[in-house]
């Protein structure tokens, strides 16, 4: 039986990690916060390492360390003490408590131990505690990171006072990626609340003295005082209802949601504007206009190097979306486009953008790099895009890797990536043309040989 044609009942090699790391992210975008997980110290530090290597920062996340006696008996006084040495060690005004598989499969209810552990530290004690149920199982880091955000606005949101901020979500992007989402917030002179920002919390300067908690995030009482904003912009189009902090702020505030793609490729880049300048009521600024006409002219220059380009894109949804628009606006067939999440909307999204395509995409949801491969083998895939965790296929079948997303193990500085906005876009098509080109140029001169002059090949001298 071929590699092509093999029935699996298993998952692989799985396009996604587990559901508290992602939820670990939003609460590390918010000023001044720690993170416990509830469950077993090896969680925890799973967790620690996948993201001190994609970052290359410290990535403090405390443990409540179960052990035999907690799984039998309950994990609660663990927890509590496990809150109790944060708040020593830490001092921090907001705590995020993610349950873990084991947890969750013990029954332990973190919301009922977040409200007695309050109650038992007295009037004083005026740090928040939110709890948030993420079980390994029910899903994967993209879940979890939007359950977190989801509850974060949940929970601490009040009503408030109209003010001239706009709210801004965020998925899972890069720190670079949230600068340049700010950079031109800024130019574009709108006040913000962007949620959650790790532009500085997991892209720190080096500073002496160490601080245990790096500085920067959303404040607190911004996160507080959303429901007075006068916009919400969410980037994130495939998101169910009921997990979007924009439709949660729109029905029960009345703050006006606009949701759009991340802006990466042109077309979405230019949607941005357009609800910013609607705004902000401003003109769009010469510098935004000299990049957008950089990124024409650059998509002239490599257009002619991108039609050769038959990709496979693997990503969290929004990510995975952003590509695909950059791959079809500039003449690289995505082929095959898959991610670890399982998400109806964008599977119709990815659908509706290929549909011009000369070959129907091949959509995978819930996958696998085992799946991905093959398929790859199926389409005659010659590039991927995508989270390092895909370095097996260029590994075993030679196809280059673009990486991009999260994690990023292998290489240093995944925090630094920019992919989007114009600049973003640019610099992003830039890579992946550089590496068709690549290609191209490390084989070219032995197939015209063959082709003109019918010279045996390499190989075939190769004895
Ligand atoms: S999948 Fe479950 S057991 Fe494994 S690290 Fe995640 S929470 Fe822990």
């Amino acid at each position: 039986m071929t590699k092509q044609n093999r029935v699996r009942n298993v998952t692989e090699n799985p396009c996604n990690m587990c559901m508290p790391m992602g939820a670990i992210v939003p609460f590390k975008g918010i000023e001044n916060a720690m993170i416990i997980i509830h469950g077993s110290q090896g969680c925890a530090t799973y967790m620690r390492r996948h993201m001190a290597e994609h970052f290359n920062e410290p990535i403090d996340v405390a443990s409540s360390s179960i052990t035999e006696q907690g799984t039998i008996y309950g994990g609660e006084n663990n927890l509590k003490k496990g809150l109790e040495n944060v708040m020593q060690l830490y001092k921090p005004e907001l705590v995020g408590i993610l349950s873990t598989c084991l947890a969750e499969t013990i029954g332990e209810d973190l919301g009922r131990t977040a409200s007695s552990f309050t109650r038992e530290q007295g009037e004083g004690f005026t740090a928040r505690l939110v709890p948030v149920s993420t079980p390994g199982y029910g899903g994967g880091h993209y879940e979890g990171y939007i359950q977190a955000l989801y509850s974060i606005v949940v929970q601490l949101s009040q009503k408030t006072e109209k003010h001239d901020r706009i709210n801004v979500f965020v998925p899972h992007i890069s720190p670079a990626d949230i600068r340049e989402i700010k950079r031109i917030l800024e130019l574009m002179e709108i006040k913000y609340t962007l949620l959650p920002d790790i532009s500085e919390t997991l892209d720190s300067p080096y500073i002496q003295p160490y601080r245990r908690i790096p500085a920067g995030g959303t404040p607190l009482q911004e996160i507080e005082a959303m429901p007075g904003a006068r916009a919400t912009i969410e980037f994130m189009t495939m998101l169910e209802d009921e997990l979007s902090p924009g439709k949660y702020l729109e029905s029960e505030f009345g703050v006006p949601l606009y949701r759009l793609p991340l802006p990466m490729g042109i077309e979405a880049c230019d949607e941005l504007l357009r609800v910013l300048k609607k705004l902000s009521s401003k003109a769009v600024p010469e510098v935004i206009k000299k990049e957008r006409g950089r990124l024409l002219d650059a998509m002239v220059d490599s257009h002619k190097y991108n039609g050769a380009g038959r990709a496979a894109v693997f990503a969290e949804p929004e990510v995975l979306y952003g590509v695909t628009r950059i791959m079809a606006e500039n003449g690289i067939l995505p082929a095959v486009l898959a991610t670890g999440s399982k998400s109806p909307a964008l599977k119709k999204l990815l659908q509706s953008l290929t549909a011009d395509c000369d070959e129907k995409a091949i959509i995978l949801l819930d996958s696998d790099f085992v799946s991905i491969q093959d398929h790859c083998a199926n389409r005659k895939i010659n590039l991927a895009v995508g989270n390092s965790d895909g370095r097996f296929i260029s590994e075993q079948v030679g196809i280059p890797l673009v990486r991009i997303g999260f994690p990023i193990h292998d290489r240093i500085g995944g925090q630094r990536i920019l992919s989007v906005g114009y600049n973003g876009t640019m610099m992003l098509m830039d890579r992946i043309t550089n590496t068709l080109l690549a290609e191209k140029l490390s084989s070219y001169r032995q197939d015209m040989y063959q082709s003109l002059y019918k010279y045996p090949s390499a190989a075939a001298n190769d004895h």
